[in-house]
């Protein structure tokens, strides 16, 4: 079952349009958030965000009372939509019975959402760590690794991302990281398997995967297996590109961890809970890692929630010695009961195969034939719902149509095309990333694909 919102309904919150009132408090709040916000990545003083005064399903509506479907589903979180009833009622349920408790006492809400990620989780990730989000979820799993093995460093890959707290995002492989890197903290970077523009010269997948494990394990050989606590790695990376795995790439990563004996973290914070048409994206493979991160996704972002699916041999370490690390609202009772209400409407509704239908019948296939057409499209790769297209100002020579860690006027112009167009687009460098809510409905789909369509004529417009 998909969300039914139909294009032409009147807007609005619950279906509504916004009413003169919504768009004056939208006003203020737009005046307020300049006087007094400080917002994430940005230079405070040019930026110019856009209100929100309502939002329903895969639609948003902006301070003009303006519709845009949501392409971007927010920070790629939203997987059901917004508001769904079902997720907006438990919420209110468990705020009318119990807001908050700490996390050492035991409550229903984290207790049964520990249960269903146990469940959904690979092998034996059995039990759930709970943070606030994505990336002290992969600062505590560091940290549990390094506890575990009793080592210190730490391998991630180039064009990654794993947060923006401070150990998260020295990690991270991305140019986020450039302005951030104060300390290596014994980490280690190494290049990944990223086959339109291969690092190891490869021309076929088979050549990538293989090129790439070795390169990964001469890097292993090289630091000292001995010193290394932990590979971290996105399943199928985000905001860096979502460039999935060559065949046997995963398979290969396991085996390396494994017999090198350092654990294998896979970052799911934005591929799992469905994102990619599977519940976790490490199951299109069938690999177990050892720790897996979570957040986004698993209640859609309602309120904020993150963790770590730790494994029985990890758990092990702590059985008899304390973890030493938490967080006051580890496990927050409002948090759990979304994550528990988000996955029960998942599963009722199908929306991790409709995802996966979405990719493999609508998504995939009509940005293909976009591919044929446009000039300007380097590559486009994904699954489920989440794919990318990589705009280049010259297909032999793939320079992109922005640098690697910049914008340019260029992807400006055909941004703004798309938000002309009422498309909420989510892009990064020379990428528009196509990551609508998992129960988007066919035509809304293929209305946001449309619009792409003739955005993608402005992009035409700079190839040399
Ligand atoms: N890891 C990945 C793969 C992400 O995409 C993100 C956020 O986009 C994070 C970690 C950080 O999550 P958060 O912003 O919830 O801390």
């Amino acid at each position: 079952m998909t969300t039914t919102i139909d294009p032409a309904a009147p807007a609005g919150p619950h279906a509504q349009a916004p009413t003169e009132d919504q768009l004056a408090a939208g006003r203020r709040a737009h005046e307020l958030d300049r006087a007094h916000v400080f917002h994430s990545w940005q230079a405070q003083g040019p930026f110019d965000p856009m209100t929100v005064v309502a939002a329903e399903g895969s639609y948003v509506w902006d301070g003009e009372g303006r519709r845009y479907l949501d392409f971007s589903s927010q920070l790629v979180n939203t997987n059901i939509g917004h508001q769904h009833p079902a997720v907006v009622a438990a919420i209110q349920e468990q705020a009318a019975k119990l807001c908050t408790i700490a996390p050492q006492h035991v409550n229903d809400a984290r207790s049964e959402a520990a249960r269903l990620i146990a469940e959904l989780t690979p092998a034996d990730l059995d039990h759930v760590f709970f943070t606030n989000g994505g990336a002290d979820a992969n600062e505590h799993a560091i940290r549990m690794a390094r506890l575990h093995t009793g080592r210190t460093k730490v391998l991630s890959a180039y064009r990654s991302y794993h947060g923006g707290t401070q150990l998260a995002v020295n990690v991270t492989g991305d140019p986020r990281r450039f302005p951030n890197d104060y300390s290596a903290e014994g980490v280690v970077h190494f290049m990944p398997a990223y086959q339109y523009r291969s690092y190891f010269g490869a021309t076929t997948e088979a050549e990538e995967t293989e090129r790439a494990l070795r390169h990964l394990e001469d890097l292993i050989v090289l630091e000292g297996p001995t010193n290394i606590a932990a590979l971290i790695l996105e399943t199928v990376p985000g905001t860096a590109g979502i460039y999935g795995p060559p065949a046997g790439y995963l398979e290969g990563v396991r085996e390396l961890t494994a017999r090198y004996g350092i654990v294998y973290i896979a970052d799911e914070v934005m591929a799992g809970f469905g994102r990619t048409g599977r519940w976790f994206a490490v199951d299109h493979w069938g690999v177990a890692p050892d720790l897996i991160t979570f957040a986004k996704g698993v209640n859609s972002g309602y309120v904020p929630l993150g963790g770590v699916a730790i494994s029985q041999a990890i758990f092990e370490t702590f059985r008899d010695r304390a973890y030493p690390g938490g967080l006051t609202y580890s496990g927050h009772p409002l948090a759990c009961a979304a994550a528990v209400a988000t996955i029960g409407a998942m599963r009722e509704e199908g929306m991790v195969d409709n995802a996966d239908r979405l990719g493999a019948e609508v998504i995939g296939p009509a940005l293909r034939e976009l591919a044929l057409r446009h000039p300007s499209v380097g590559d486009v790769r994904g699954m489920g719902c989440f794919w990318a297209v990589e705009l280049v100002r010259n297909r032999e020579t793939k320079e992109p149509l922005a640098a690697y860690g910049g914008s340019s006027p260029e992807m400006n112009a055909v941004i703004a095309a798309l938000k002309a167009d009422g498309v909420l687009p989510f892009a990064n460098f020379n990428r528009i990333h196509i990551v609508p809510p998992l129960n988007t409905a066919d035509a809304d789909v293929r209305r946001g694909l449309e619009a792409l369509d003739r955005a993608l004529s402005v992009a035409d417009g700079f190839v040399d």
